[in-house]
């Protein structure tokens, strides 16, 4: 991974479009009175592994999606930028 920041400062914000989420975790909140949010029902770990990047569901120890750089160095952008 690149340590010089590729991303426009802008990008740092909350940028997200489509979020990831596990199917087993949505069809069980769909279920759930009172209604809860996905984000706060959820509990997921992402992480770096051998091959890519990893978002695992810890609620039912299963893996959501592993993304497989296939030996690629991506970009990263690893600066914090702090909201209120
Ligand atoms: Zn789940």
């Amino acid at each position: 991974m690149s340590d010089k920041p590729t991303l426009p400062l802008e990008a740092l914000s909350l940028s997200i479009t489509q979020y990831v989420v596990c199917s087993k975790c949505a069809d069980e909140l769909a279920a759930l009175l009172p209604p809860q949010s996905l984000q706060d029902y959820a509990a997921i770990d992402v992480g770096f592994t051998d091959y890519g990047i990893q978002v695992w569901c810890r609620r039912h120890k299963a893996n959501i999606v592993h993304i497989d750089f296939q030996g690629a160095k991506m970009p990263a952008d690893f600066r914090r930028l702090e909201t209120s």
